[in-house]
C-alpha cells in the first residue's frame, strides 16, 4: 500500500485492455477545424430558441427520473426515417458510438467476434475490445470499395457474431452498393450492422440499407444527429431494426441512459427537420468543391458520399498536417499512407484551407 500507482501497468487492469490506447482526435481551438466531421454551422437562431423551450420546460421536471422509453423520440425518428418505420424499431443512445456499444454488450462480448473492412471507422475496434470481444479487420479492394461477392467471402471466412458495414464508409468516403450488404447479410447469422452516420450526404436518389430491413431481422441500420443535424455536442444517435433487437438492447442499457435534457432538444430538433437539414446541401457543394481544388493542386481525392474528403499523394502526411496547423487549420492524419482528410466546412473555412494547403504544395 506504501507506493504511488504512476502507470496503468501499476492497476488490476483487465488484461485484454493493456496496451491500448484511448479515441483521440486532437481537441485544438483553432480558428478553422475540420478534423472530426462535425456539421460547422450552428444550429440556426429560432431553432435553437424552441429547443431551449423544450428544455425549460424539462427542467421543471428534472427532480423526477426521465421516460426510460424516450418514447416521443423515438417516435421522431420513426417519423423522421420514415419507411414505414414504428416507434418499436427505433433505439437511441447517446450518440451513436452508445447505441453501437449497446449492440456490442448484446451480442459481442468475451469469446465473441466482430468484423470490419479496413480502413473504417476507428471506433469499431475500440467499442468492440471493451466489451471483451476480439475484433477481426478485412480488406478492402481499390480506392477502398468493396464488391458483393468479395465481402461476403470474407465475411464467412471469419464468421463473426457482429458486421460492421460503414455505409458510406469513414475515413474513405467510399460508399456501399445495397448489393454488399445482402450478400454479407446472406452468409453470416451475426448482427450485420450498417453505420449510415453520414446518408444524409449521399446523393439523394440513392435507397438507404432501411429499405433492406423488412424481412431481415439480425440487420440493423444506425444513424446519428451529430453529422448532418449539427448535433454532435448533444450526444444524440440512434438505430432501426426489428423489434425483437430492440428488445436485446434493453437488457444492456443503464436504467433512464437518455436524460430528459437530451430527450426534450433532440425531440424539438427533429421538429425542425427541415431547417436542421438545409445546410446539407450547402455542406455537399463546398465537399465538391474541395474536392476538385485538391486535384488541381496535384493530390488525389476518392470518391465521397459523405462530409469530408480523403486525399492521397501527399508526400510527408505528418508534415502536412503540422503545416496546416500552423496555419491555423486543424485536419485529420487517419495513419493511411501519403493521405489526410479534411471536413466539408463553411464556404469560407473550406476556402481557409485550400488556400492554406495550396501555400503548402506538397503534393508528391
Ligand atoms: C461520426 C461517426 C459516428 C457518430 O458518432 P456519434 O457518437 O453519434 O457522435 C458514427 N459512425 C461513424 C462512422 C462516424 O464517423
Amino acid at each position: 500500500m506504501g507506493g504511488v500507482s504512476t502507470t496503468l501497468d501499476d492497476l488490476p487492469l483487465r488484461d485484454d485492455l493493456r496496451g491500448l490506447t484511448p479515441y483521440g482526435a486532437p481537441q485544438a481551438a483553432l480558428p478553422v477545424a475540420l478534423n472530426v466531421n462535425e456539421n460547422t454551422h450552428p444550429v440556426p437562431e429560432d431553432v435553437a430558441d424552441d429547443i431551449l423551450d423544450s428544455i425549460a420546460r424539462a427542467l421543471r421536471e428534472i427532480n423526477r427520473y426521465p421516460d426510460r422509453e424516450f418514447t416521443a423520440l423515438r417516435e421522431g425518428f420513426a417519423d423522421y426515417l420514415g419507411h414505414g418505420l414504428t416507434r418499436d424499431e427505433i433505439w437511441a443512445g447517446n450518440g451513436s458510438n452508445e447505441v453501437l456499444q449497446h449492440l456490442l454488450q448484446a451480442f459481442a462480448g468475451p469469446g465473441r467476434t466482430a468484423f470490419g473492412f479496413s480502413p473504417t471507422y476507428s471506433m469499431y475496434p475500440l467499442l468492440t475490445r471493451g466489451t471483451g470481444a476480439r475484433y477481426v479487420a478485412g480488406e478492402r479492394g481499390a480506392d477502398y470499395t468493396l464488391t458483393a461477392s468479395d465481402a461476403a467471402a470474407q465475411v464467412a471466412d471469419v464468421s463473426p457474431d457482429v458486421v460492421f458495414l460503414c455505409a458510406p464508409n469513414n475515413p474513405t468516403g467510399t460508399p456501399l452498393g445495397l448489393d454488399v450488404i445482402e450478400a454479407v447479410y446472406d452468409v453470416t447469422d451475426g448482427i450485420v450492422i450498417v453505420d449510415e452516420a453520414y446518408q444524409e450526404f449521399a446523393p439523394r436518389e440513392e435507397r438507404s440499407a432501411l429499405t433492406l430491413l423488412p424481412g431481415r431481422e439480425r440487420l440493423v441500420v444506425s444513424r446519428t444527429m451529430s453529422k448532418a443535424f449539427a448535433f454532435a455536442g448533444a450526444r444524440v444517435g440512434y438505430l432501426a431494426a426489428a423489434p425483437v433487437v430492440i428488445d436485446a438492447l434493453r437488457l444492456v442499457r443503464l436504467p433512464y441512459h437518455l436524460s430528459a435534457l437530451t430527450q426534450a432538444a433532440a425531440t424539438a430538433a427533429l421538429r425542425h427537420t427541415p431547417t436542421m437539414l438545409g445546410m446539407v446541401d450547402e455542406i455537399v457543394a463546398q465537399r465538391d468543391r474541395m474536392s476538385a481544388t485538391l486535384e488541381a493542386l496535384g493530390y488525389q481525392p476518392y470518391e465521397s458520399w459523405t462530409n469530408f474528403v480523403l486525399f492521397s499523394g501527399v508526400d510527408d502526411p505528418a508534415a502536412t498536417w503540422q503545416a496546416l496547423y500552423d496555419r491555423g487549420v486543424l485536419i485529420r492524419d487517419v495513419g493511411i499512407a501519403h493521405s489526410l482528410r479534411v471536413t466539408a466546412g463553411t464556404e469560407d473555412e473550406t476556402t481557409a484551407f485550400l488556400d492554406a494547403l495550396a501555400s503548402i504544395e506538397s503534393a508528391a
